[in-house]
């Protein structure tokens, strides 16, 4: 059986004359191949001929514009609060152990005077160092590290100090004992 003029037939995007169509018709109730080939062919036509691309609904650009700015307030607020707990949290561990150093030392005014020069210029030296790394850190800030990186550098550079600063009040305490 020969196939080819009806498949032919059935992809022309030409309108079919009355003859042509009984032909085809005739063909495709004896023939399994060109039945398929012509009903999925319709199918694929139709689906072209089916737009596709629904238009937005009118305001549509505008609500998503709103939303996405929402959005990135909505990260840039938790990107605050986490700076803002870190450094509150890390002020908090400072502050508890600046109390904890202290209360002991109060009981001995000599050791407390020595204790305090001591670590004032320990201070110094670490407010030093803190300044250098923040320089760097600005400096980095142009190149576009992200805040959160920033922020944790910091929270981590203070709970360092936190650590100093109780590994400073071990070796005082080791040292007052020698003397
Ligand atoms: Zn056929």
């Amino acid at each position: 059986m020969n196939h080819k003029p009806y498949q032919e037939v059935i992809f022309s995007d030409q309108e079919l004359t009355c003859d042509e169509a009984d032909l085809l018709q005739d063909h495709i109730l004896q023939c399994d191949d060109c039945y398929q080939l012509s009903t999925a062919w319709s199918t694929v036509e139709r689906e072209l001929q089916t737009p596709q691309m629904v238009d937005p609904e009118p305001g549509f650009v505008a609500r998503w514009q709103v939303r996405l700015e929402a959005e990135q307030e909505r990260r840039q607020n938790q990107q605050n609060m986490i700076m803002l707990s870190t450094t509150w949290g890390a002020a908090a561990a400072l502050l508890i152990a600046i109390v904890y150093l202290a209360i002991p030392l109060i009981q001995s005014p000599k050791v407390v005077l020595y204790t305090y020069l001591y670590q004032l210029l320990n201070l110094f030296s670490v407010v030093t160092f803190v300044q250098s790394f923040t320089a760097g850190l600005m400096d980095g800030l142009t190149s576009g590290i992200p805040w959160v990186t920033i922020v944790f550098a910091v929270g981590l550079i203070t709970l360092m100090g936190v650590l100093w600063v109780v590994s400073l009040r071990v070796l005082t305490r080791s040292r007052s004992v020698t003397l």
